[in-house]
This record gives C-alpha cells, structure tokens and sequence, in this order.
C-alpha cells in the first residue's frame, strides 16, 4: 500500500477547503472580454482608500521606500502607540495582524488544539471552521435562530451556552456578522460574556462595527476591562478601504496579547501598511463619510429589493443579503454576464441568497439594471 501525502495531512486538514473569495475583477475581463465591471463581492469599500492613506503612501514612496530593505518594526511600535490612544487602553494589550484574519488563526494556535473545540454560528464567517480545523479542533457549529426570527439566520447565543463545554477553546462571535448582517444587541453579548466559563476564550469579531448606528454599536472596548477572557478583533480592511493592504488587530487582556504573540510571526505586518494604518488612523472624515453613505445606500437598496419581492435580512454591515426564492448561483452566474459581480452563498449553506455589498450609488444602480435583466430571463 502505498502512501499518499494526503494521508499525511492530519485530521483536521481533510475536513477543510480552500477558501473562496469573491471573484476578482481581473479574472471577468479575462474570462468574458468585458470591460466594465462593477465589484459588489468582498465587502470593499465603494469609495476606495481613504485619502489620508493614499497621500501617506504618496509620501512614503517619493521618500525612495526608504526603510523598505530594512525589517518593519516587529512590535509595531508606531501604530500601537496610534491605537492605543484612540482606544484608550494600554499598548501591551495590542495585537497587529496582517489582517485581522491573522489575528484569528493566532489565536486558534494559542488556544485551540487537538482535544479542544471551537464554537460559532452556522452561516457564520468562513474563516472560523478554518482555523480551527487548521489546528486539528473540533468545530461545533451552533444553528442559527430561524428564517422568522426578529433577526433571521442571526447568532444564537443560548445555543452557543449549550455548545460549551470543559474542552472550549475559544467561541468566534460576529457581530454584525458576515454573510449575513445581522447583528447582537449589546446587552444580549453582555449577558453571554456573564454565562460563558471565564476560561473560554470569546472572540468578538468586529470587522463591521463602524456601519452600526450609534445606538446598535455595543462598546466592547469597556467590556474588555470586566472580561479578561474577551479578545475584540477589527480591521482596517472595510472602512478605510485597505483590504488590498492587510492589517487588523485585536484589543485583549495584557495576558491573552503576550500569549498570542508568542506564536505572532515577528513581522507579520509590513512596513507599508503600518504606515498607511497610522494615517487612516487621523482620516475621521472618510469613515463618516462611508458610513454615513452606506447607511442611505443600504436602505435604499434593501428598499429596492424588497420592490423585487427579494425579501432582505437586516443587516448593520456594508452588504445585505437577500432571498432570491430560487438557487442562486445560476443568477450569480447570469449576473457575471452583465458585468456584475456579487456572492453567492452556496458554500455557506444559504443555496438560494445571495450577497451584495453596498455600492456607490451608480453602482447600486447599475447592480439593480442587471438584477433586472436577469430576472426577466430567468
Ligand atoms: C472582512 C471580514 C474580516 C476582515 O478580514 P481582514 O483579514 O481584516 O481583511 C473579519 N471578519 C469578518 C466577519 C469579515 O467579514
């Protein structure tokens, strides 16, 4: 008999696939010979990058990319230094991640393992189950509240209780979450950090948290000072548009930030996109101005689609997910026809929604011609 190098791969490997993401523009032009495309898959930000960003690596490159021969500050002194100002909270209780993806699977290897479980919503973000099995952790996966639940296909925190148990590593919590939108009220995550055993380690996911209103927004960063057990996870990859950059970081106990940089890679993050994130850091007017659109442009599209008789989920993020009554993925596809590119949620178990990230407003419009188009063929 002999032996493959997939038999090699431990257990947790086999239960995993490479992750898809939404599908690059580059890749429609090849394929269709189109020219304008319209992007509405990954939850970018329509508005592109923030301008303090794009001035900040301007100046960094007309400097002649001075430092970039040299090994980027492993401690991220600068930006930390940024974030702990703005956070109000010590710099030691910081962790930089190159995205906040990283910061993730961190923590999968610090407190996951064979023998150990990790707990998160179906329909929750696909990056959960990876890390997790990734490390060879069980995944328990928590059924959603119902499709006529007051926040439909949302986290289940009750049911997250009945999934804990003695070998609980860590639970992800995303709130809003991805695909889905929806979101937790704040006392209801305060109640579950009061019921989860204080040796669970509670991720709270907050990629989103900048397009909740002010009075859905919970303020986890108090939290942290009640909840040693707490690690809250953001991005600068949404809001101030650098997904394409990679960075994000997590708020924790002093504790939990020692014990993740220990397996951190010590320079995770590079020296350009700390640098941008500095500057993003002082750019106050993009983020009101993307969250203050995304508000009017995300009513009025889910307004839209209601129109269609595509019933929305509530969503607090920059994308709504619909009910298209029907698979998806062929309207996906006939969509990608039209030059327009959104998500189908198959592979999240939700055959018959799709995903559209919130656009400009030219966008939104040229995304609902196309929905036109293809429905009436459909
Ligand atoms: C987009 C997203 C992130 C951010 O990932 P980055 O690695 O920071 O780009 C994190 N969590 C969720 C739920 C997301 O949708």
């Amino acid at each position: 008999m002999s032996i493959t190098l997939s038999d090699q791969a431990h257990a947790g490997i086999h239960g995993l696939h490479t992750y898809v993401p939404g599908k690059p523009i580059e890749d429609l032009k090849r394929e269709l010979g189109l020219t304008s495309i319209v992007k509405l898959a990954s939850n970018e930000n329509p508005f592109g990058t923030a301008p303090a960003v794009k001035r900040a690596l301007a100046a960094f490159a007309s400097e002649g990319g001075n430092d970039l021969h040299r090994y980027p500050d492993g401690n991220g002194f600068a930006l930390k230094h940024k974030l702990a100002e703005r956070h109000d909270i010590e710099m030691s209780r910081i962790t930089l991640g190159n995205g906040s993806n990283d910061v993730l699977e961190l923590t999968a290897r610090v407190f996951l393992g064979p023998g150990k479980n990790a707990v998160f919503s179906q329909y929750a973000f696909a990056v959960y189950p990876i890390v997790a099995r990734a490390v060879n952790a069980e995944t328990r996966v928590v059924p959603a509240l119902g499709a006529e639940a007051d926040m439909p296909y949302g986290h289940d925190l009750d049911g997250f209780l009945e999934h804990i148990d003695e070998n609980t590593g860590v639970v992800f919590i995303a709130s809003p979450n991805n695909p889905t939108g929806t979101w937790l009220a704040p006392g209801a995550i305060e109640a579950f950090m009061d019921a989860v055993p204080a040796g669970v380690v509670v991720v709270l996911d907050e990629a989103y948290l900048e397009y909740q209103a002010d009075s859905e927004r919970p303020n986890s960063r108090a939290w942290l000072e009640r909840y040693p057990n707490l690690i809250v996870t953001r991005t600068f990859s949404k809001i101030y548009g650098m997904a394409g950059l990679r960075v994000g970081y997590a708020l924790s106990s002093a504790e939990v930030a020692d014990l993740i940089n220990r397996v951190r890679q010590p320079f995770n993050v590079n020296i350009v996109a700390m640098h941008c994130a500095e500057a993003a850091l002082a750019d106050d007017d993009f983020v009101v101005y993307s969250t203050e659109t995304n508000a009017v442009q995300r009513a009025s599209l889910s307004q839209e689609l209601e129109a269609r008789g595509l019933a929305c989920l509530p969503s607090q993020a920059n994308f709504i997910t619909f009910d298209c009554g029907r698979a998806s993925t062929p309207l996906f596809d006939a969509m990608l026809r039209e030059g327009v590119i959104v998500r189908p949620l198959a592979s999240y178990e939700m055959p018959e929604h799709l995903r559209v990230t919130v656009g400009s407003e030219e966008e939104n419009r040229i995304f609902l011609t196309a929905l036109d188009a293809v429905l009436a063929g459909a």
